[in-house]
């Protein structure tokens, strides 16, 4: 299997070739020349499978060259029930990603029962191995430097953690994630993990790390990796989740299901797209958005229009706080028919800061069977205390922005699946708001705002920030 650009001017690479990387060279995204094809047969004996089995049937159709019998090591390695270890009354560790039955034909799937309580553990715990395994293989190391607000920080090292191989430079702003999130990132002492608290906003720390990764000599002696959202690692092992959910919902492959996806970045629910065109009988996949709808304008008119960083909004759903959503030119690029061209002509004008308006491809988009809605605040709130009133459940803000809008397509008939991406306990203050109660803690995090914190507070310069990486490699 080869991975080819979006833009379609890159050469064609393996996967161990590709997972290190971020852009192609072209400035396109890589996806897979050909998707592989599950049938009805393939479709009944997944079924049957624990979360590792079924995670090993879909990732070696799609990584080849890693031997399958480490890449079989790796999975089981990964997904451990004493990893994904938090469970709600009546649900098993083991099953990975338990599912919640909310009333008949609606579910929620639980995805973030991982290390940091968010969804972003269950494909960024699986890159922590293939990337120490990938990097002992071609005896080299990688620095990975990024910009975090909460998720995407404590997720990337609390996989990175310990690894050989890679370090991890992660820059917060100062003093502006809640306390919970700081102590998760800041309590980590792993030699290999470096905390950057700079004095400035997450804008400033983005723009750090984008200056750094523009060097291209520094980024080259230095070795700088990223895992953000836009790495194919991360979209594959998702893709797994989404056949779980169906599995546990149906019991027949005849059955269509729908899904509900918090989204931000469009990396879950790039995923869930790959698994319907793989052979997943999916219905609907259905875009939630928070007051950030780039997403939901695009899926309701068919006109892509990325705010500026300036335009976007902070809410409490903050990890879906973006004002473009990178992984989108995968699913443009099969929405064209992989017309490499015309991807280049569209983000032509998106990277000078334009737009593009292809509302005559909407037919397609509903053949792919994408809807989307937003959420916001007033929602968000409302929707936690309906389903704690409802179903005695509680669910985090970005899990509401979900639900909310999966109930304006759910018609009882048709399966639905809302994706957890968070757990409550992670965003205590608007659970707090919402039901007037904090919410329950996993055992192993009570008390973790009290442990000796490790970081280094640094001013938002990049000279400042490229001198500690140089003494700490
Ligand atoms: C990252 C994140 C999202 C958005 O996921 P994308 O893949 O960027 O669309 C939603 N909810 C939570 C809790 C997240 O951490």
């Amino acid at each position: 299997m080869k991975y080819i650009s979006t833009r379609g001017q890159s050469p064609a690479l393996s996967f161990s070739e590709i997972l290190l990387g971020g852009l192609a060279p072209d400035g396109g995204l890589y996806l897979p020349e050909s998707y592989p094809q599950f049938n009805d047969a393939d479709l009944s004996a997944m079924r049957e499978m624990n979360y590792r089995d079924l995670g090993f049937a879909i990732l070696s159709r799609l990584i080849d060259d890693i031997p399958i019998a480490d890449l079989k090591a790796i999975i089981d390695k990964t997904y451990r029930a004493d990893i994904y270890g938090f469970t709600r009354k009546g649900q098993i560790a083991e099953d990975i990603t338990p599912i919640l039955k909310l009333e008949d034909n609606l579910y929620l799937l639980s995805l973030s029962n991982g290390p940091t309580l968010a969804f972003k553990d269950m494909a960024m715990q699986l890159l922590g191995n293939l990337f120490e395994y990938v990097l002992a293989k071609k005896n080299e190391t990688t620095n990975i430097l990024g910009a975090t607000s909460g998720d995407t920080g404590s997720a990337a090292e609390y996989a990175m953690r310990g690894k050989k191989g890679v370090r991890v430079f992660m820059l917060s702003p100062h003093k502006k994630m809640s306390r919970f999130q700081t102590a998760q990132m800041f309590s980590l002492q792993d030699d290999n993990i470096f905390n950057i608290a700079v004095n400035g906003v997450f804008d400033e720390c983005q723009d750090i790390v984008k200056a750094v990764s523009n060097d291209a000599g520094f980024k080259a002696k230095y070795k700088i990796g990223a895992v953000n959202s836009i790495n194919w690692g991360r979209i594959v092992a998702q893709v797994v989740y989404y056949f779980k959910g169906y599995f546990a919902v149906t019991n027949s492959n005849h059955q269509k299901v729908s899904f509900a996806v918090p989204s931000g970045n469009f990396g879950n629910v790039c995923a869930g797209h790959i698994a319907r065109m793989m052979g997943l009988p999916i219905d609907k996949l259905i875009v939630a958005t928070n007051e950030n709808d780039v997403l939901d304008e695009f899926f309701k008119t068919g006109v892509y229009r990325p705010r500026g960083s300036a335009n976007t909004y902070h809410t409490s759903s903050p990890s879906m706080d973006i004002s473009k959503a990178s992984n989108f030119e995968r699913f443009v690029f099969d929405l064209v028919g992989k017309d490499a061209a015309k991807v280049r002509e569209l983000w032509g004008s998106v990277d000078q800061g334009g737009a593009f308006d292809i509302k005559e491809l909407m037919p397609k988009v509903r053949e792919f069977g994408f809807v989307s809605g937003s959420s916001n605040h007033a929602h968000r709130m409302q929707t936690i205390r309906d389903t704690k009133a409802k179903y005695d459940v509680v669910i985090d803000t970005h899990t509401a922005d979900g639900l909310k809008v999966a109930l304006e397509y759910f018609d009882k008939a048709t399966p639905m699946v809302v994706l957890e991406t968070a757990l409550p306990a992670k965003f205590e203050d608007a659970i707090k708001e919402a039901l007037g109660e904090t919410p329950e803690r996993p055992a192993s995090l009570i008390g973790i705002e009290n442990l000796p914190q490790k970081f280094t507070v640094m001013e938002a310069e990049v000279t400042a920030i490229k001198d500690f990486i140089v003494k700490h490699i």
